[in-house]
């Protein structure tokens, strides 16, 4: 699996198995993907990024890594094992779909949310560590 910017100056190449996608409504997300953000994740050691990606310490415990040339949302790098992808940045066909929302009590109050997958109000571990099918 491959996926980039929307310029092209930063690449990657995912070797491992990607995570469902899960939107995350929380303001932080809304505020970098103007909308919510849906992503999905892999292990550090199973993902190749080339070019340059721009960090942006967005909390205590995250950052957000971009294009600085095209200012595309590439990552979200928490503690955790895993790097989370934005998923409108791999490179089609995915196979993926989305599974679940988190931090919905933060949403925008411009649109719902219909598809009745599973919400949560608030972090969800059990949708963000979900092991692929
Ligand atoms: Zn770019
Ligand atoms: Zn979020």
């Amino acid at each position: 699996m491959t996926g980039g910017c929307l310029c092209g100056q930063v690449t990657f190449k995912v070797t491992g198995p990607l995570r469902p996608v899960i939107a995350c409504h929380c303001v932080q997300c809304r505020k970098t993907s103007g909308h919510h953000v849906a992503a999905t994740s892999v292990r550090r050691d199973q993902i190749e990024i080339t070019g340059e990606v721009t960090w942006y310490r967005s909390s205590e415990t995250a950052r957000r890594g971009f294009c600085a040339a095209c200012g595309s949302n590439l990552f979200w790098d928490g503690a955790g094992e895993n790097l989370s992808i934005m998923a409108g940045t791999l490179d089609a066909p995915t196979g993926l779909a989305v599974k679940g929302h988190i931090f919905t009590a933060d949403k925008g109050d411009y649109y719902d949310i219909t598809d009745g997958l599973p919400q949560s109000e608030k972090a969800d571990p059990r949708l963000t560590t979900m092991v692929a099918d």
